[in-house]
This record gives structure tokens, C-alpha cells and sequence, in this order.
């Protein structure tokens, strides 16, 4: 068992880079990773395979409690398994993302996978990334930092990654549905994105990602 000294909390908005990041940071300081977001992720897609009504929050909370998920390390890669089926990529796909919105709001849901979350981090010292790690999931978290870059930025970054998966999306759609992420993750009512009063700003617009990494560690390790 570990205690919230040993959680490591980045959030920020939709491709600040948290997940490259956290990844990295786990790996220098061999601490587990815990990307939440595929967590809400494999849920919607879980929902739409079973055919259950989004509209319906009562039916979408009890697919949530059934969901059979699992997240495991593959060859230092980490996968999303929903049963015995792996959707690491699946769950990445445009439709799971805009309809994360119907689940991301609803807080038998969020209790559900909060649960989950910090069931994994009471077992191993883990770094956790998403919107809510430091104000929600675990706010004594020794270390907590809030990763942002301006939206340009961020859908510049967006489309590189996509561009290396062989996808090409125009900059200014990218735009637009990240600013539209940002706008529903910031003003819903049930846990909204927003920074820790304890959280460290960390803006990345023009910094390297070993630099951002090289900065977290250097305050995990103050942190200690
Ligand atoms: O980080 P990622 O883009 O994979 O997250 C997908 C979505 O899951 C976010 O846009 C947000 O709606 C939701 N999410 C959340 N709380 C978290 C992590 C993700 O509501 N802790």
C-alpha cells in the first residue's frame, strides 16, 4: 500500500501533452502510469458496443459498473483491454471522443472510475494524468502540476501525432474540437477542469518535452 505521497498529479486540457509526459515521468521514476482519460474512454466505447441510450444516465452509470476493463503493460507499451478485447486504438477513435461528453458529466460514472483510480494508486506510487487528479481523484498528491500551451499549440501538436498515424486533419477542425473539449471540460458541473490551488503551472508552448519532463521530475523529487 502506498499513501498520496507517492502520486505524481498532472492535468490540463485536451493535448497538452500529459499523457507523453506522464509516461515519461513514471519511467524516470519507475513509478506506475495512470491515463484516466482511456479510462473514460473504454467506458463510452463499452456503452455504444453494448448499444446502450447515451441520453440515459442511469443505463450509462450501470454499464460503467459492468465494464470489464483492464490496463496492462505490453512490451513497455501500455494497452486498454475491455474483456479480451483491446481497444488501446478504438478508444481513440473521433466518435468515442465526442461522446465522451455524455459520460464524462455524469457522477455515478465518475464515482465508478474515481474509485478505480484510486484503488491503482493505493496499490503502487503513481503518476496520474487528467482533469481532475489533483483537485478530485487525489488532492494530497505530494506533487501536482497543471500542464497547459496555447491552443495553437496544442493543435499543432494534435495533428503532428495524427499526421504520424498516417491521418491527415485539417489544423483548423483540430482547433475547433479542442477548443470545444476545453470549453465542456471547463464549465461542466461535476468535477470540471481546473487547476489545484496546489498544482504548479507548467506552460509548455515553447518548451521541449524533455524539458517538461526533466521540470516534473525535478519537482517530484523536491517533493519527496
Ligand atoms: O485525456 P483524454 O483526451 O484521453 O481524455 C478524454 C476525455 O475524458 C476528456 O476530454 C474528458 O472529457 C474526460 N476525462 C475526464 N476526467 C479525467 C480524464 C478524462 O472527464 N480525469
Amino acid at each position: 500500500m502506498t499513501d498520496h505521497t507517492d502520486i505524481i498529479a498532472i492535468d490540463g486540457p485536451a493535448g497538452a501533452g500529459k499523457s507523453t509526459t506522464a509516461k515519461r515521468v513514471a519511467a524516470a521514476l519507475g513509478y506506475a502510469f495512470l491515463d484516466t482519460g482511456a479510462m473514460y474512454r473504454a467506458a463510452t466505447w463499452w456503452a455504444m458496443e453494448q448499444g446502450v441510450d447515451l441520453d440515459d444516465p442511469a443505463a450509462v452509470a450501470a454499464a460503467t459498473r459492468a465494464l470489464p476493463l483492464r490496463m496492462e503493460e505490453h512490451d513497455g507499451r501500455a494497452r486498454v483491454f475491455v474483456g479480451d478485447r483491446d481497444v488501446t486504438e478504438a478508444i481513440r477513435s473521433p466518435e468515442v471522443t465526442r461522446c465522451i461528453f455524455k459520460l464524462d458529466q455524469n457522477p455515478d460514472v465518475r464515482a465508478h472510475l474515481v474509485a478505480l483510480q484510486r484503488a491503482f494508486g493505493a496499490r503502487q506510487p503513481t503518476v496520474a494524468e487528467g482533469r481532475d487528479i489533483g483537485t478530485v481523484v487525489f488532492p494530497q498528491a505530494k506533487c501536482k502540476v497543471y500542464l497547459d500551451a496555447s491552443l495553437d499549440e496544442r493543435a499543432r501538436r494534435r495533428a503532428a501525432e495524427m499526421a504520424g498515424k498516417g491521418k491527415t486533419v485539417s489544423p483548423d477542425a483540430l482547433r475547433a474540437e479542442i477548443h470545444e473539449r476545453d470549453e465542456k471540460s471547463k464549465t461542466r458541473a461535476v468535477s470540471p477542469l481546473r487547476r489545484a490551488e496546489d498544482a504548479v503551472l507548467i506552460d509548455t508552448t515553447s518548451m521541449t518535452q524533455d524539458e517538461v519532463v526533466a521540470a516534473i521530475v525535478e519537482l517530484a523529487r523536491r517533493a519527496q
